[in-house]
């Protein structure tokens, strides 16, 4: 590894949580900030670098949550950094649908050599994964001349109005207690997801429950009317559901035979997080579309969607775009995280991190009797926790936990549609000490919270 920190990798803390700053800049966010956006972490960020957040009282956390899967190269990693200083030094903004640039093109570039398959590809790109997910959509829609979109139950696909339609989860995405962001965008069914760990039956295969699925499509929608089946490869938000092996393969077979056009929604998976540039790749799928974000531009706001060349050039001209979609210091961003990835095999960083994490989670599961499954692929690792001897979901169990690795100086998140999941993004450049140090940390805390 060649990487070099500017900040000293190391756990430190100086001061109760939150500290005097951080309170501080608490007691102002509560007049202005709205209520509707909270924060996992109570503290405010000075400084951040490899597998170190600095908040603005001096202490040091282990970051284990990259932002939600953003900053795999760091967040600060020194090729986005020189990227991002000469891009500003130039321009910030010409629009690309205004006066188009070369950045725009070299990330379209990137994404098609990386992204699976060698079929003739094309690219465009966006701000958020949501606004991604939104344009794959209108493309499989204006290619197929179809309507309906299928969804998964556990996904996540993003808070604006037609994501929030695929998001299978309501509280807190879809509405709170008693209250509704809808109606949500019509013509969106949701179809059973493979999830080994709650299938009613534990022998069922992943094919079979492919067949589950298409039989509700065939059933209640004829694949003849469907536009595109939106699906991640290994659910994000949902808690790090890994369907079966076979289910992703006939999936993709089905949309092949009926003429649906199959998005991988990849914003979560995608970029060496699984030790594959994306998850698809780990069962030999090539998607007609995949959708990207969150780790492509090393913490700037950029998204694209890449896939079949037919499809994204079915779309008259002037049909996709936006202000700020491609802007060029997150293009600048994004080719210096590719860049890194590139010369530092991340993809095999995270397979590196699974092999050290994985058997350690998979030791605790089996001493503490609170951790029902242990799951995930490369760098992105999920324990769920139930009540002892059953499935049933604890979520209490995880907010303890998350506080005990806070106060300890470990930054972890939680996941699920029960939210009792533990997910592990690490930024893939952390060093194997300071990750070695944070499963200390995590192990001592869940041994801790079980009793
Ligand atoms: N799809 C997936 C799989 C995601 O994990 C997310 C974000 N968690 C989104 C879409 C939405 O991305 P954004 O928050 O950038 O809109």
């Amino acid at each position: 590894m060649t990487i070099e920190y500017r900040l000293d990798q190391h756990r430190t803390l100086t001061t109760d949580l939150p500290g005097p700053r951080s309170a501080a800049l608490a007691a102002r966010r509560e007049r202005v900030v709205a209520a509707g956006v909270s924060s996992g972490q109570p503290f405010y960020v000075q400084d951040a670098d490899g597998g170190i957040l600095v908040d603005v009282d001096g202490n040091a956390f282990i970051d284990l949550g990259s932002g939600i899967a953003v900053t795999s190269v760091g967040a600060s990693a020194p090729a986005v950094v020189e990227g991002v200083r000469e891009q500003v030094g130039h321009f910030t903004h010409t629009c690309f649908m205004v006066a188009p640039y070369e950045g725009y093109v070299a990330v379209c570039e990137a994404l098609v050599e990386v992204s699976p398959g060698d079929h003739a590809q094309k690219a465009v790109l966006f701000n958020s994964g949501a606004e991604a997910v939104e344009n794959a959509v209108k493309i499989a829609r204006i290619a197929t001349g179809r309507s309906a979109v299928v969804a998964f139950d556990h996904g996540y696909h993003g808070r604006t109005n037609l994501t929030m339609a695929l998001t299978a989860k309501n509280a807190p995405y879809k509405g709170g207690d008693g209250t509704t962001f809808g109606p949500f965008a019509p013509e969106v069914y949701r179809a059973p997801m493979s999830y080994p760990f709650r299938e009613e039956n534990p022998q069922i295969t992943g094919h079979e429950a492919a067949e589950r699925a298409i039989r509700m499509m065939q059933s209640q929608l004829g694949g003849r009317n469907v536009a595109a089946i939106v699906i991640e490869p290994v659910q994000g938000e949902g808690g790090f559901i890994v369907p079966a092996p076979g289910f992703l393969p006939r999936l993709a077979e089905y949309a092949r035979e009926q003429g649906i056009v199959f998005i991988a929604d990849e914003v979560q998976t995608g970029f060496c997080r699984t030790g594959a540039w994306f998850a698809a790749e780990h069962e030999g799928i090539v998607p007609d579309l995949i959708t990207v974000a969150k780790g492509m531009a090393g913490g700037l706001p950029l998204a694209g969607v890449v896939g079949r060349a037919e499809l994204l050039d079915a779309v008259h001209g002037g049909g996709l775009g936006g202000t700020y979609g491609g802007n060029p210091v997150a293009c600048a961003a994004a080719l210096g995280a590719i860049a890194t990835m590139r010369q530092e095999d991340l993809s095999g960083r995270a397979r590196r991190i699974e092999e050290i994490v994985r058997p350690r989670l998979e030791a605790l599961a089996a001493q503490t009797g609170v951790i029902g499954d242990v799951r995930g692929r490369g760098a992105m690792l999920a324990m769920e926790f139930v009540r002892p001897g059953t499935r049933e979901p604890d979520a209490e169990i995880v907010q303890g936990i998350i506080a005990g690795c806070r106060s300890q100086g470990v930054v972890i998140l939680s996941a699920g549609t029960y939210g009792n999941v533990i997910r592990l993004l690490p930024p893939l450049v952390i060093g194997e000490d300071l990750l070695l140090e944070a499963m200390d940390v995590l192990e001592a805390v869940v041994r801790d919270a079980a009793g």
